[in-house]
């Protein structure tokens, strides 16, 4: 299985529920982590601590199931039924699932490169590590833009605002929030 997501984390769940003997299951995920409900990602904004884990810890204990984290899959042969992880080393499959979900967007101007987005632990925690910094560097209270008034941009801006930013969100539309709320809800 490639890709350490929700529903990567669903799949494993589903499968070892079937108790069948045979069944070898690994999973290779980028992130350091096992599988962590990013719905909730918000929440490591006040608890680096906290892994927002997914499920029963156990399901990564079971002798059926290897987890390999810090281990992006870099090329598929779907002839030779491999995979390549990103060190270079071969793994052989049966059954190969992509659940690889999505990427964050960056908007295509000059410097995109240097834009954070927030989707994953790692992106919390730079996010936090660097309103440090800047802080402490600039010796006052850095300002953030954060490009995107739906749900995830006003989660990160509230984030960041609670780690002593000034923030400044920009939005498209006329009203924040525009894909869940109507004008009276998302309006000033
Ligand atoms: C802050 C935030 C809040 C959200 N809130 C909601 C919500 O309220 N309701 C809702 O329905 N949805 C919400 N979503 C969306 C939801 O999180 C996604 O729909 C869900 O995570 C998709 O799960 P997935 O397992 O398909 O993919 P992902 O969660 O994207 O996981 C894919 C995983 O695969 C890994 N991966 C990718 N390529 C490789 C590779 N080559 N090798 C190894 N690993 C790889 C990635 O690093 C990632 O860990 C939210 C998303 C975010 C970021």
């Amino acid at each position: 299985m490639v890709g350490g997501g929700p529903a990567a984390h669903r799949l494993v769940e589903a499968l070892t529920d079937r108790n069948e003997a045979s069944l070898r299951i690994s999973l290779f995920t980028e992130e350091a982590l096992a599988p962590y409900d990013r719905v909730a990602l918000s929440k490591r904004f006040e608890d680096r601590e906290n892994n927002l884990l997914l499920g029963d810890e156990s399901l990564w204990q079971n002798p059926q199931v290897q987890l390999h984290t810090s281990t992006a899959i870099a090329a598929m042969d779907a002839e030779a039924k491999t995979i390549t992880d990103s060190s270079g080393a071969v793994h052989h499959y049966d059954d190969v699932v992509l659940a690889t979900g999505s990427s964050a967007t960056r908007p295509p101007i000059d410097g995109d490169q240097h834009i954070a987005v927030y989707r994953t632990l790692d992106d919390v925690d730079w996010l936090v590590d660097e309103v440090r910094r800047l802080a402490e560097e600039l010796g006052r209270t850095p300002r953030c833009t954060v490009i995107g008034g739906g749900l995830l941009g006003l989660e990160a801006a509230g984030g960041l605002k609670g780690h002593g930013a000034d923030v400044t969100i920009v939005h498209s539309r006329e009203y924040l929030m525009n894909a869940q709320l109507d004008e009276g809800g998302g309006g000033p």
